[in-house]
């Protein structure tokens, strides 16, 4: 039936989320003109926008452990092993669609071609890394030695100390390792060194993978702690509630603070057209490509699954970070599209770890920008392999903030251009990071929709969800 009133609270912090923004990035331009605050109050300007990042970053652990393991145990492994082949058949199609795209946007527009190199500093410097290796430390991140540690430690690799280029997708961590090893200027950290969660995600997704299947399957006794992960996952549920009300005060203060740090806006017109390159693509993958494929495969509106998003899109866009956005995207996807949980428990925790269609797009741009800056003709083979390592990099990437921007060493190695001249679009990256965030968020929703009309035979039913938790939320 109808709640309005829950629905009018819904809705009432969707709006008070969307007019944050606004009223952020106008905080950010008047402190940043007006010279208001000195840099170092500028540092605690930033603080409630930190606090809103620990709430979500906190509540990530609990939320994919708890939800990945009731997901695969409510579905008998036949089932979920089928889904989860549709899934990643899903990610992949996607994955491939926007990095072709991505490429043929750059070929055609051209963006290096009209750039000076030498208006762009380059920053820091950096080792090439090789593809095996990285893929290697990929692998062996599926396979923490100590779950207690893969809690607290993301991506442990041999390399850590490497540089930036690592493909631990440490990310952002190694990428600011790199710099505080190299001692550049604080200008960079503030790129560069922003959050990660500090949680071998990927690791411990294909445990609870293994975990939630071994106790779906194991009968009466595995029934105990299935429904210990079932309460777990409700009462996570219910903190985020909680912390989605501070969500327009963090917001706020994230997109304020950010705006007031920026000092160097000529970048953003020297490299406008990169910019309008990537931007474009996204928003070709977001409007068009991926809400086709969902009109296809499940013939209803997708745009109103995309306005069910809304909330979640918003959060990411203002976090850059799809780990993060997680619980929100939960929220979006089960409360306001009803998507059924035995879907969205594994799939969207699985997917804002590998899947990431902006991410690969993005790469894909940036590896033929900087070829295009260089003078460095590309043959039909080495865009070839711009696609797959591109692809590679964004299902290497974490979802934490420039993530995408660390592996996309792996890409220009695979190609032979100077890894370090990954610091060409660094200082745009902070901008290009959030919107590539938005699209790998929506990738990852629409992705739930249609693998769910995909298997409604075995999910045998039509509308409703169907845990047996019969979870009420307002
Ligand atoms: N920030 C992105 C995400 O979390 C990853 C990236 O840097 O492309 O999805």
């Amino acid at each position: 039936g109808w709640d309005l009133r829950g629905l009018l609270k819904k809705n009432g912090l969707l709006i008070a989320t969307a007019v944050s923004v606004p009223l952020g990035i106008g905080l950010g331009v008047a402190v940043r003109d007006h010279g208001a605050l000195s840099s170092l109050d500028k540092f605690y300007f930033g603080f409630p926008g930190e606090i809103l990042m620990r709430m979500l970053k906190l509540i990530i652990l609990p939320l994919i452990v708890s939800s990945i393991i009731t997901g695969v145990a409510s579905l008998k492994s036949e089932v979920s092993g089928l889904i989860g082949l549709r899934a990643i058949t899903y990610y992949f199609t996607t994955t491939v669609i926007a990095v072709i795209l991505g490429i043929i946007l750059v070929i055609t527009i051209k963006p290096g071609g009209s750039v000076n190199t030498e208006d762009i500093d380059r920053f820091g410097s950096s080792q090439n890394v090789s593809m095996v290796d990285a893929m290697l430390d990929l692998i062996r991140n599926m396979f923490p030695e100590n779950l207690v540690q893969a809690c607290f430690q993301q991506y442990k690799t041999k390399r850590e100390e490497i540089v930036l280029g690592v493909m631990n997708t440490t990310s952002a961590t190694s990428l600011f390792h790199a710099s505080s090893l190299q001692g550049d200027s604080p200008k960079d950290y503030h790129v560069v060194g922003s959050y990660s969660d500090g949680i071998n995600i990927l690791g411990l997704i294909v445990f609870c993978l293994v975990f939630g299947s071994v106790i779906g399957n194991m009968g009466e006794q595995g029934r105990t702690l299935v429904d210990v992960f079932d309460a777990l996952n409700e009462a996570t549920m219910r903190v985020v509630q909680i912390i989605m009300c501070y969500m327009p005060v963090g917001v706020l203060f994230l997109i304020a603070a950010k705006i007031a740090a920026v000092d160097d806006w000529s970048i953003f017109t020297k490299l406008g057209l990169y910019m309008a390159t990537v931007l474009s693509g996204l928003a070709i993958h977001g409007l068009l490509v991926l809400p086709l494929l969902y009109l296809v495969v499940v013939r209803k509106n997708p745009y109103k699954f995309a306005w069910g998003m809304t909330q979640a899109l918003l959060t990411a866009l203002m976090i850059s970070s799809s780990s993060a956005t997680l619980p929100v995207t939960f929220q979006c996807v089960e409360e306001n599209n009803k998507v059924d949980k035995r879907i969205t428990r594994f799939m969207l925790p699985v997917g804002a770890t590998i899947n990431m269609d902006g991410t690969a797009l993005y790469e894909a741009v940036a590896a033929i920008f900087i070829a295009q800056l260089n003078n460095y003709p590309l043959s039909i083979g080495q865009i070839i392999t711009i696609s797959v390592t591109a692809t590679a990099a964004s299902i290497g990437a974490a979802g934490v903030p420039n993530a995408g921007l660390v592996t996309m060493v792996i890409v220009l190695t695979a190609v032979g251009l100077p890894a370090n001249d990954v610091t060409l679009i660094i200082a745009v990256d902070w901008l290009l990071d959030r919107f590539r965030t938005v699209i790998n968020v929506l990738g990852d929703a629409y992705g739930t929709g249609i693998v769910e009309k995909l298997s409604e035979a075995e999910l045998g039913r039509v509308s409703s969800p169907s845990l047996p938790d019969n979870t009420e939320h307002d």
